[in-house]
């Protein structure tokens, strides 16, 4: 028996499994499914989530014991259920398993990651409480610090994350988050009605008078950094409240007293920061600026631990060392506004890698080693916006490169697995766009990729180009791009921020200079004399974390779940046919269905099958020289004969089609 297995696909018994496959019978049977509160839908292995906008009662601890030890398909459509069979898979295989959440910004992928991360933890019995609380904690704090209001989610994450869940015999023993493209932009500047990060907003919330007094901070509404959005409080979330949470994570995760106060300077450095503003000037006939006031310039010095003279010089002027020699050159204003907004912006940024490191430190222990993992990915959904900058690239290319995956996954393997089952079927093409999405496109100008069929020019009058991703064509307008790509933080910026009296704000930037710079030692003097940036370009860096990701995750077992955001306004319970659709597009899921049609997504080893129908052949006898397939034959030749073209038995496994004009039956065991 061992290596017999079964390939089938069940019959499209309950329409939580589509029977035909096309656009419109998605979409009703969607909105149907919707409309009766059932918000999960299988398509094939994929599971897709309509987000209700309300909470259902359907994740408590009942419902955890209801899907444990279930397979796909054996209870209705649920989170739980893909949780509960990669969990099952990865005790059984010791394999490692990937769980994929996808969809546009608003979707529910990180509720939907928050809650198999609570399957995990409610089905983690015997494992560690303490490692599991603090894995849980790890959450609230990285949403206060990487998540957002915007105009399509009160909560939005800023950022992409991959959490690793490690497990020995069945138990939790560590996890380890990576992150991806924080939104960087976001710390200087927001759109109408959108919020810096929550934590600005909770901190100064949740405070006492005499703490704010301590870090010389007021109200949100006071703060440029705070209150370009007009709007610094949220109907859906109090921000005293989260503030409260996020000091108990920060108690669950062993936060030393000083790291907490640290941070919280940082954070009130950066609020500072955004309300220096300064005067022009003119000297020798140049353009130049002189600080407009000196208090908030005394408050960063004060608490970043630095000597009152470096940051006006940094925001005032540049410093170029050449052959030994510093050379100051004055700065007009909007070079001096720049180099204020990349100051916040690296302090920032700096202090979320710190977090994450830091979590990772306490929750992914030494035991790691032989456990094996079930890892969620919860990263931004397909973006085509009004304008589409270096974000939306990135975010793209990063989706293209999920469904490259994701392709290579269903389709390619699928492929394979027929050829080696010497199943008969077509080979499906489907739109791989690898061969275009690689870094250079990413790097360089567009006219390096005219010939591309993938690319299009810009129109003469217009800084755009776009691209064909498999999502459909987005126009990209190059505006400030190559500034968002190059994003590095001046070197002798660096260099100040490592000259902090405070250990920890002076090891942060130690530790992004040895990463990122190049020192040149000049052998004559003894000194450092040049520092040259190795060029790691915001789009670069992305490009590899993104193929490192891709490799872990091809070494594991993919689930994917694709979130869909029924309607534009956060209403619940409210499914719009056209919103929908073009998510369907976003999200791959059409090329998937076009596939699944013509395919044999469901395999079941040859005992469960007759474990599982046996019933059917009422007693008839079971001889023992019977082999698995013919017990398996036996049990199908029980069904009507319209039925028989809907199965396939392959050199090791059998397999159910549904295209009546695809299939002639053919045993090939
Ligand atoms: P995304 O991470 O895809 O941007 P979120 O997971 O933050 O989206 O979801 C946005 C909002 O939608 C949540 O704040 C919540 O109000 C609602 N939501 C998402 N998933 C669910 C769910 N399964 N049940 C109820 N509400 C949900
Ligand atoms: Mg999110």
């Amino acid at each position: 028996m061992v290596g017999i297995t079964l390939l089938m696909l069940l019959l499209a018994c309950c329409c939580c499994y589509f029977s035909v496959l096309d656009e419109r019978t998605i979409l009703e049977n969607l909105d149907a499914r919707y409309s009766n509160d059932q918000i999960y839908t299988y398509c094939g292995s994929i599971l897709v989530s309509v987000n209700p906008y309300h909470m259902f009662n359907i994740y408590g601890l009942d419902m955890v014991k209801r899907y444990e030890g279930q397979p796909i398909g054996a209870l209705p459509p649920h989170l739980f259920a893909i949780s509960s069979t990669a969990y099952g898979r990865m005790m059984k295989n010791t394999e490692n398993q990937v769980i994929v959440i996808s969809g546009e910004s608003g979707a529910g992928k990180t509720e939907a990651t928050k809650l198999t991360m609570q399957y995990l933890a409610a089905v983690n019995r015997s494992g560690s409480s303490t490692i599991t609380e603090q894995i849980l904690e790890a959450n609230p704090l990285l949403e206060s610090f990487g998540n957002a209001k915007t105009i399509r989610n009160d909560n939005s994450s800023r950022f992409g994350k991959y959490i690793e869940v490690f497990f020995k015999q069945g138990s939790i023993v560590g996890a380890r988050t990576s992150e991806y493209l924080l939104e960087k932009s976001r710390i200087v500047t927001q759109a109408p009605e959108e919020r810096n990060y929550h934590v600005f907003y909770e901190m100064l919330a949740g405070m006492s008078g005499d703490r704010r007094k301590q870090f010389g901070l007021t109200s949100p509404e006071k703060y440029f950094y705070l209150n370009q959005g007009g709007s610094c409080t949220l109907s859906s979330r109090d921000d005293s409240d989260s503030y409260r949470m996020l000091c108990d994570a920060f108690q669950v995760l062993n936060f030393s007293r000083q790291e907490e106060e640290t941070i919280h300077k940082i954070l009130a450095a950066v609020l500072h920061c955004g309300n220096i503003f300064f005067k022009r000037i003119m000297v020798d006939n140049h353009d130049t600026v002189e600080m407009g006031s000196s208090a908030e310039v005394k408050w960063i010095s004060h608490l970043l631990e630095l000597s009152d003279d470096w940051l006006k010089q940094a925001l005032t002027q540049k410093v170029t060392e050449t052959k030994g020699d510093r050379v100051l050159t004055p700065y007009n204003i909007d070079q001096a506004l720049d180099s204020r907004d990349a100051i916040s912006k690296a302090l920032y940024s700096r202090l979320f890698t710190w977090l994450v490191e830091r979590i990772n430190m306490i929750v992914c222990r030494a035991e790691r080693e032989k456990s094996s993992s079930l890892a969620v990915l919860d990263i931004f959904g397909f973006e085509d916006f009004h304008v589409n900058s270096f974000e939306q690239l990135c975010i793209n290319y990063a989706n293209e490169t999920l469904q490259f995956f994701f392709n290579q996954h269903v389709f390619r393997l699928e492929q394979k697995e027929y050829a080696k089952e010497k199943i008969e079927w077509s080979n499906i093409d489907f739109q791989d766009n690898q061969p275009a999405t690689d870094n250079s496109f990413l790097e360089k100008c567009h006219f390096h990729h005219s010939d591309n069929g993938l690319y299009g020019k810009p129109r003469m009058s217009h800084p755009e180009f776009h691209v064909n991703h498999y999502a459909g064509k987005i126009k990209y307008s190059v505006l400030h791009f190559l500034e968002k790509n190059k994003d590095t933080l001046r070197s002798d910026v660096v260099e100040l921020l490592c000259e902090s009296k405070n250990k920890m704000i002076a090891q942060m930037f130690k530790e992004m200079r040895d990463r990122f710079i190049n020192k040149t030692l000049n052998k004559a003097t003894g000194r450092f004399v040049t520092m040259k940036p190795r060029t790691p370009t915001v789009a670069a860096n992305f490009s590899e974390s993104l193929l490192s990701l891709i490799d872990t995750m091809s070494r594991c077992n993919p689930y994917f779940v694709r979130c869909i955001k029924p309607n534009n306004d956060k209403a619940p319970m409210s499914f719009e046919r056209s919103v929908v659709l073009d998510q369907l597009r976003y999200t791959g899921m059409l090329e998937t269905i076009r596939i699944r049609k013509m395919g044999f997504p469901v395999r079941v080893k040859f005992h469960h099958f007759i474990e599982r129908y046996r019933c059917v052949l009422r007693g008839e006898r079971i001889h023992v020289n019977h082999l698995p397939t013919d017990v398996c034959l036996m049990i199908l030749k029980t069904q009507p004969s319209h039925l028989v073209h809907l199965y396939r038995i392959g050199a090791t496994k059998k397999s159910y089609v549904r295209e009546d004009n695809m299939v002639k039956q053919k045993w090939t065991n």
